[in-house]
């Protein structure tokens, strides 16, 4: 018997594909793209279309496990789910009785679904009293800035890049990051359009862009507002657009007039004459879309960052056009129901302790603060900057950790209980994208594997297990996913997207404007493209957006005279397949990429062994000699597991737990080491 059944892929990434996948006699033999789907166009990835291997992976968890050696030390033993249960509820329980804000939830995307995300799971939370998780590992900065000047997470759509004449891809990497994005750039230059890669690495999408700026790491907002000072000292600008449609005009002006091309130039590592090409590219070759990533809001001043490249496309008009604009996310024109799902009014804590994700090293280690953790959809050892705080938070003894996973991470080591997940293939969920407009439905291709259960089944299992009755606690996953297709801002109109719709298709399109902005309507408070923000002054920020040094400026004679940034590697996912083998494999080892003039100034040669350290700690792996470095930047290529690198560690035992300037988020790229002979 063979079948095949449509699904949507489930990682982190912009694209949210659609997939076919073909089962014979129960099983899942091939996972391939969606044809029929306009953005997936029959083509996966290289990592998803392996997804058969990590499904049926040898290493799948398949069973409930509990730790019998020392925290870390990966020594676990099968039990029963009712013992597992039994005994997690009553640990839970008597932390509970006491104060359950000493109970942290720990999520964020390993699936991206919205029914095994955070449906029943924050509903539980929200019930129990437990702390709440402040989730900012990845986006925050960036959303915070998108709303502070749109009013919400708005952008083009990725398909009208095919009509840009001019786009910049700024702070990605597209052909390891957004192959369909990268498909629609392709197409729009082989109609004359002019790519343009703004990044600190010579990444892959660099080489073959028509030109690369190698700008130095956090430096993106001074580039920008130097973009402005061409735009306005040349006077090609959308005077109309700039009256009728956006908010702050003067104050903007005055701003972006101190950041001459020379002193940009400086301040990036750009050539003069590059800023000013830029700029006058940028205002002549109409439309002009910029594909923005979250590489740039990984610094101190990633939300300003993200806000100065946002006001670009007001002061040329560019939003008049469908293939003008900015895209970093697109997931505020979904219009799914987030609240009936996580049910916000469930929560009887209001004021437990906000915990921010990005700082758990810090939290883990902070007296009377958590007592358990059940993490979920997230791998926070291999993951969460300043490891060695967090693996010490980790391994704790009197922490209680619950882990639901597919496979023993860093994290599952750490573990009392291990309790096994079901993969994409094995449950219902709805995704939205945040790199397109389309919802796509997930449907069960095989039954689940082993004793694994949906992340949904086992939080109500729990809940009932620790006298937890309420009754939306037991909302089975297809109600879930119809629910979340009911639009929040009018529960009685008929919806925009149906349950019918998807079940037929696998997917559906969100209504949004071809041009969303053409006309203004943004949906900030003054209905304006605010490039003075009156919510940012409100919190005592800086209205306008500025130029913000690195917490960890590279300085030659500074002790770590290195920038560090840690973009993902191309055949991994953060630290999703790493365990693969077959893209394990093409990756190779660990390796830090360093310039030939830093390496031959340290003596290393290219596959030696290095020492990488700063202030934090030290981390070992091999040196790739190459100009993807520009000099003074090493580029560590992450998220491998800690237990797969040399001497059990990566590269985030050497980043920060300091945060942005806007959303209290990680600055990964915001990172100084020195490097020596190992
Ligand atoms: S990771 Fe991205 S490109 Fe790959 S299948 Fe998933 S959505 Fe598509």
């Amino acid at each position: 018997m063979t079948k095949t059944i449509l699904g949507a892929c489930p990682h982190d990434c912009p694209d949210t594909c659609s997939l076919v996948t073909t089962v014979e006699d129960g099983v899942a033999i091939k996972v391939q793209g969606n044809p029929n789907h306009p953005l997936t166009d029959g083509v996966l990835c290289t990592k998803v279309s392996r997804y058969t291997e990590r499904t049926y992976h040898p290493e799948r968890v398949l069973y409930p496990l509990k730790r019998v050696g020392p925290k870390g030390s990966g020594r676990f033993e099968r039990v029963s789910w009712e013992q597992a249960l039994r005994d997690i509820a009553a640990r839970l329980n008597s932390i509970a009785a006491i104060n359950p804000a000493r109970i942290l939830p720990y999520s964020y995307a390993g699936t991206m679904g919205l029914v095994q995300g955070e449906s029943i799971a924050m509903r539980f939370f929200n019930l129990l009293g437990a702390a709440r998780l402040d989730r900012t590992i990845c986006a925050s900065a960036g959303a915070e800035a998108l709303t502070h000047t749109f009013g919400g997470k708005f952008g083009m759509k990725v398909q009208h890049f095919a009509d840009s004449k001019l786009i910049l891809i700024w702070g990605s990497n597209a052909i390891t990051s957004s192959v369909h994005f990268w498909r629609i750039a392709q197409e729009a230059k082989r109609q004359g359009a002019k790519l343009v890669c703004i990044d600190p690495r010579r990444s892959e999408t660099a080489d073959k862009c028509d030109l690369h700026l190698a700008i130095k790491p956090g430096t993106d907002a001074a580039l920008a507002l130097s973009l402005m000072h061409q735009l306005i000292t040349h006077d090609w600008l959308d005077h109309d657009y700039i009256a009728q449609h956006t908010m702050g005009f003067r104050g903007l002006r005055e701003r972006a007039l101190l950041w001459p091309p020379e002193r940009a130039a400086q301040v990036c590592g750009l050539k003069l004459e590059d800023i000013r090409q830029l700029a006058q590219d940028y205002a002549h070759f109409q439309p002009a879309g910029i594909r923005l990533n979250y590489g740039v809001q990984r610094s101190r001043g990633g939300g300003n960052a993200v806000r100065a490249v946002a006001c670009l496309p007001a002061l040329t008009g560019a939003w008049r056009h469908r293939g003008g604009g900015v895209l970093l996310s697109a997931s505020g024109h979904a219009l799914h129901n987030a609240e009936g799902l996580q049910r916000p009014d469930l929560l009887t804590n209001p004021h437990a302790p906000l915990v921010n994700m990005s700082t758990i090293g810090d939290a883990l280690n902070t007296p009377d603060l958590i007592e358990a953790v059940v993490v979920y959809n997230s791998n926070p050892v291999a993951v969460a900057p300043e490891s060695a705080k967090v693996v010490k938070g980790f391994a704790r003894e009197d922490l209680f950790t619950v882990v639901l996973e597919h496979f023993m991470t860093d994290t599952a080591d750490h573990a009392d209980y291990v309790l096994p997940a079901t993969t994409q293939l094995e449950h219902w969920d709805i995704h939205n994208s945040y790199g397109h407009t389309d919802v796509v439905l997930n449907r069960p291709a095989i039954a689940s594997l082993g004793e694994s259960k949906t992340n949904t089944q086992i939080f109500r299992e729990l809940s009932l297990c620790m006298g937890m009755d309420h009754p939306l606690l037991q909302e089975d996953d297809e109600s879930l996913c119809r629910l979340a297709l009911q639009d929040p801002r009018n529960l009685q109109s008929e919806q925009p997207v149906t349950w019918e719709q998807l079940l037929q298709h696998g997917f559906a399109h969100w209504p949004v404007a071809e041009a969303p902005f053409a006309s203004g309507g943004f949906a900030t408070p003054s209905g304006k493209c605010e490039f003075a923000s009156q919510s940012l002054l409100a919190l005592g920020q800086d209205g306008l957006p500025n130029y913000l040094p690195n917490h960890e400026p590279a300085n030659p004679q500074a002790a770590y005279p290195l920038a560090m940034i840690s973009p993902p590697a191309r055949n991994f996912l953060n630290s999703s397949f790493v365990n693969v083998k077959s893209l394990r494999d093409m990756e190779g080892e660990p390796l830090l990429e360093i310039h030939p003039d830093d390496a031959a100034s340290r003596g290393l040669q290219d596959g030696e062994l290095v020492r990488v350290f700063n202030q934090r700690g030290s981390y070992t792996c091999k040196a790739r000699v190459t100009t993807r470095a520009q000099p003074g930047l090493v580029v560590g290529l992450g998220i491998w597991w800690r237990k797969l690198g040399a001497e059990g560690k990566n590269v985030n035992e050497l980043t920060s737990q300091l945060l942005t300037d806007m959303g209290r988020a990680p600055v990964f790229y915001d990172c100084a080491v020195q490097v020596a002979k190992r």
